[in-house]
């Protein structure tokens, strides 16, 4: 493992936000959790940072940043319909989705352009385009750091739901994630509920295949989000709010456009980037913070916002939409 003392995380977060903690350790095999577990690293302040894709750091971190380096993608079963794959935590998503398109592995095509890692992958069931990782996992295995016994959960172990599973509840801090084993089919199984994704496959006039689904949502990502060497952000920074019927159809009197989905126990999703644009904050900038002018949903750092900016950005926008519509957005970055 490598450890470095009083370090910036500025490299280390997509914010781009000047942040330092007191120590970094890159564990560079997964047996070293354990060994970090036996130092007590974990009975003192620490945080598992992945890529830094959906983290917002709004002051220096006083404690130790673990970050999985460890890589590795292992094809570990086959049948005659699908492939499993146990892919280590600190591989890129980006070179898991190019192993997948090169190998011709369906499943996680429409999750293209997702920044960070794998291992960061179920803690928040990352989503994209009508697929949520979910459908594609198998397994999720690491240690748990109190007792520190190894874990192998199944899917339903996990309890993943919307941007969300049990990493983010009883075992939020407690589990330390190594590999996660996805089930790929074979042939393919497109979705292509998502709008934007079939109207672009339509207005190009290419049939859907796991290239043209790739490009075209990699084309789609690039039009409507800031290029992250460029321009700070954590992706979408509000989940999106989940309403009962009945606040949905008061909303929707006032509001006729309101756009709306499904959402399980005839509760309605709305749309947070709708309501931030129509609370007027799409485009705004408050020195160099602000909201992307793009989408809405996007707190961008144009250069060199402090986290306080970001911050108080957050708030106004939360502030904001709750005056006008009633509706408490809640981030779905993590906030340290
Ligand atoms: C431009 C942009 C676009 C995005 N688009 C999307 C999108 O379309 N859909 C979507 O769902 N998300 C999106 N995101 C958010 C983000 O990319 C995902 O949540 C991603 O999975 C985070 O990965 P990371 O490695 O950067 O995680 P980090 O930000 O480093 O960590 C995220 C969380 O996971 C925990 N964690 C990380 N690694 C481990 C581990 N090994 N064990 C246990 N816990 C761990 C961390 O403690 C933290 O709580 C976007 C972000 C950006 C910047």
């Amino acid at each position: 493992m490598i450890i470095q003392e009083d370090c910036s995380l500025k490299p280390y977060n997509t914010f781009h936000l000047a942040a330092r903690c007191r120590r970094m350790v890159m564990v560079e095999h997964p047996d070293e959790v354990l060994e970090l577990a036996d130092k007590g690293v974990f009975q003192s302040q620490f945080y598992i940072l992945g890529g830094g894709s959906n983290v917002l750091f709004t002051q220096d971190f006083s404690g130790t940043i673990v970050h999985p380096a460890f890589v590795g993608i292992e094809r570990v079963g086959e049948d005659k319909d699908s492939v499993q794959l146990r892919v280590a935590a600190g591989e890129e998503w980006a070179d898991l989705l190019d192993y997948c398109l090169k190998n011709e592995l369906y499943g996680l095509e429409n999750l293209i352009g997702i920044p960070g890692l794998v291992g960061s992958a179920p803690v928040q069931n990352i989503g994209a385009y009508g697929v949520e990782v979910k459908d594609c996992i198998e397994r999720v295995e690491g240690v748990l750091l109190d007792s520190r016994e190894h874990f192998n959960f199944s899917n339903d172990h996990c309890r993943f739901g919307y941007r969300d599973s049990v990493f983010k509840h009883e075992l939020k801090g407690k589990a330390f994630i190594t590999f996660v084993t996805f089930r790929l089919a074979k042939e393919s199984r497109y979705v292509l509920t998502y709008k934007a994704l079939a109207n672009e496959l339509e207005r190009r006039g290419w049939q859907p295949s796991l290239h043209n689904i790739a490009s075209c949502i990699t084309d789609v990502r690039n039009s409507k989000l800031p290029d992250i060497t460029r321009i700070g952000c954590a992706g979408s920074f509000f989940k999106n709010p989940v309403v009962t019927r009945e606040e949905y159809e008061e909303l929707l009197g006032r509001v006729p456009d309101l756009v709306s989905y499904p959402a399980p126990d005839g509760r309605v999703k709305l749309a947070a980037g709708q309501l931030i644009e129509k609370a007027g904050w799409k485009g705004r900038r408050l020195g160099d913070a602000g909201v992307y002018d793009k989408q809405a949903l996007v707190l961008v750092n144009y250069g060199d916002a402090t986290p306080a900016e970001i911050v108080n950005v957050c708030r106004q926008v939360i502030w904001d939409v709750e005056d006008k519509f009633g509706v408490t957005l809640s981030p779905e970055v993590n906030i340290l």
